[in-house]
């Protein structure tokens, strides 16, 4: 059976936002369901420490790290200028997030474990290098490659399926060719970037892959990418280990986008990660936490993901179904557009 580590800890509730959805109550929602499922006793605990300073600062800007620690310390209130609460504890919080995807890191790529889950908030695809946005403070999934790399990983894959452009993830990483960079997400949504042409820059050129998905796109649109553009691309990067944000905001239910995943579309792509990282990184594979805003969808999404890394065998437990506004079924002109205008493609 496999080891699978799940990061935890309940001081992740105690970042605090106010209005904001994304709240505290994310992660006992899903911890609660990991129990009623059976599936938390047969997770090995890994509880997070803060993050390595210099190694925060190797995707962070000194002066940004200095930012959140002071304004926090002051109380705390909106960080950015758009969305992205915090309390007096945030700073605190947000490195043991990211503490504890780099702990999880390490012991996969120690052997320890053979894949793993860091259940944390605040979340981090969207942070950049020198700001805060999006909810999130640190780009946890960035730190986690970074320190792949320091520990022998000479290729890191991320895969990104929130619902929003890992735009932080994309940023840290742009110019880049150890770490490839693929996010899913829905076309014209916030953050607004995120197309096909962005593609990476200089030696990074190609290493970065965005697929906007139409509106209202389902499990078989995801899950056609998923065959024709995600494996054929990680096939011929060849990573030594497999990332995933694992946002859960493209399930139906969810109050901030209209993709319309179902918990049964969640199950497959997470077998389906398993199988490819069975195939190209010996196993290795942390999935970290990022959105996910109807505590319904997250739920049972998330557990159903965290089933399927210890046993792959495509059951999903789902009391919510399919979309009842029906789904975009194909992603044909995505996948044309990309197979003849990406630089990873079309050489
Ligand atoms: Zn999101």
């Amino acid at each position: 059976m496999a080891r699978v580590g799940l990061v935890d800890s309940p001081r992740f509730e105690d970042h605090l936002t106010a209005e904001c959805p994304e709240r505290p109550a994310r992660v006992p929602a899903i911890r609660r369901t990991l129990d009623e499922q059976g599936l938390l006793d047969r997770l090995t605990s890994v509880s997070p420490g803060p993050v390595d300073g210099e190694l925060l600062r190797r995707i962070h800007s000194d002066a940004y790290v200095q930012e959140v620690l002071r304004f926090c310390a002051e109380g705390g209130g909106l960080l950015d200028d758009g969305d992205t609460i915090v309390s007096t504890a945030s700073a605190e919080v947000a490195m043991l997030a990211a503490g504890g995807g780099v702990a999880a890191v390490e012991q996969v790529m120690s052997g320890t474990l053979d894949r793993a889950f860091a259940l944390v908030r605040p979340p981090g695809h969207h942070a950049m290098p020198d700001r805060a946005m999006g909810f999130c403070l640190f780009n946890n999934v960035a730190l986690m490659a970074e320190r792949a790399r320091q520990l022998g990983a000479r290729r890191v894959m991320i895969l990104d399926w929130d619902v929003h452009h890992a735009n932080g993830t994309q940023a840290a990483f742009a110019d880049r060719d150890d770490v490839f960079v693929l996010s899913w997400h829905q076309s014209g949504l916030w953050p607004y970037s995120g197309a096909v042409s962005e593609e990476g820059t200089g030696a990074g050129t190609g290493t970065t892959l965005n697929l906007p998905m139409t509106r209202g796109s389902g499990d078989a649109a995801y899950w056609q990418t998923w065959q024709e553009l995600v494996v054929p691309a990680a096939e011929r990067f060849q990573p030594d280990l497999l990332l995933l944000s694992a946002g859960f905001d493209a399930h139906w239910r969810d109050p901030l986008a209209d993709i319309q995943l179902s918990v049964p579309g969640y199950a497959r792509m997470a077998q389906a990660l398993v199988t490819l990282a069975e195939s190209l990184t010996q196993g290795r594979l942390v999935a970290v936490l990022e959105g996910g805003y109807d505590l319904q969808g997250l739920r049972h999404a998330a557990a159903a993901t965290i089933r399927q890394l210890l046993d792959a065998d495509g059951t999903a437990i789902d009391p919510l179904g399919l979309s009842p506004r029906g789904t975009v079924k194909e992603a044909d002109n995505l996948i044309r557009t990309v197979r003849t205008q990406h630089a990873w493609f079309r050489d």
